[in-house]
């Protein structure tokens, strides 16, 4: 008999947890230690990228813009017939404990579901009583809000937006951001603005904006992007703070020519973006309209988080 190894009791190398090595994670109604959570091979999120997600990010042990991310999955869910197994305050409740158990003070709750174990593998539909595969886990990022970005801004390069037509669904096909991000990064950039038809849809994972003459530019809401959460709010203090919005698409040159450019999500929050391919945004630092957002925000998320 040959000697066997024991099992890791982590994630393998290269997927280091940045939360308690054995945390506590949330699966189909129980809480286990992530090494115990197990899902179906034959689970549809696994092999037909059939499932959505939302990403909340923690602020103070609190969870920040939960209502619209809630929304907006009972939206991904009903857009794909996916039956939405829990409500609201179920959702709120996980979220807690997991904050809780994993002793997350600033950080992310990853909440993912898919259409569930569909038995052997086809392009037809399990049967609608087929239960959806619930998981929801969180890290800790220590630093979430001050993010040394904030001062530096990021460099984009553009690329083609070569992802499906429904990017206005949440689902787990993140293949080619994922991809989109490891070229930006090839290139020495931080991330990649995408373009369709000579026009800037959004960043891998993020909203873009750019401002001109003190007008604040963003694509129109369509199925063409995601409906950030991080977007919807930072446009309503915007408006509140009586800054002048347009929702419209804007060019690769046009964006290169604004006075600042900008990413909103639920991570980053509002992030300034500094050079867009080879060219320079405004002065190279980040402008004012983005500084002022991204602190508007900072302050009226941690006040009205739960
Ligand atoms: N667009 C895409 C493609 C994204 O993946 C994300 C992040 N989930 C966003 C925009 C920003 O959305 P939110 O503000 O809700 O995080």
């Amino acid at each position: 008999m040959t000697a066997t190894t024991a099992p890791p009791t982590t994630a393998p190398s290269g997927a280091v947890p940045s939360s308690p090595a054995q945390r506590t994670v949330y699966l189909n109604g129980d809480y286990l230690p992530e090494t115990e959570a197990r899902v179906s091979i034959f689970d549809r999120g696994f092999v037909m990228a059939d499932a959505v997600y939302e990403v909340t990010s923690v602020l103070d042990g609190k969870l920040v813009d939960f209502p619209g991310h809630m929304a907006r999955l009972d939206r991904s869910l009903s857009e794909l017939g996916i039956r939405n197994p829990m409500d609201s305050d179920d959702y709120l409740a996980v979220h807690r404990r997991l904050i809780a158990e994993n002793g997350i003070t600033d950080g992310m709750i990853y909440l993912q579901i898919s259409r569930g174990n569909g038995g052997d593998r086809d392009f037809v539909y399990p049967p609608a009583d087929t239960p959806p595969t619930v998981v929801l886990f969180g890290w800790n990022k220590p630093g979430l809000a001050d993010n040394p970005q904030a001062d530096t801004g990021l460099t984009v390069v553009t690329l083609p937006d070569l992802r499906w037509s429904r990017r206005d669904i949440k689902t787990v096909q993140l293949l080619y951001p994922s991809m989109a991000k490891m070229e930006a990064k090839a290139r020495g950039a931080d991330d990649a603005w995408l373009v369709e038809d000579g026009l800037v849809t959004e960043g891998t994972s993020n909203n873009a904006y750019i401002v001109k003459d003190g007008r604040i530019i963003t694509r129109a809401l369509s199925n063409d992007i995601l409906h950030g959460i991080t977007r919807a709010a930072v446009l309503r203090l915007a408006r509140e703070a009586q800054m002048t919005i347009e929702e419209r698409s804007f060019t690769v040159d046009e964006a290169q020519a604004a006075d600042e450019a900008f990413i909103t999500s639920a991570s980053a929050f509002v992030l300034p973006v500094v050079r867009i391919d080879d060219a320079t945004i405004g002065s190279g630092t980040p402008g004012p309209v983005a500084r002022r957002l991204r602190e508007i925000y900072l302050e009226e998320s941690r006040k009205a988080a739960i």
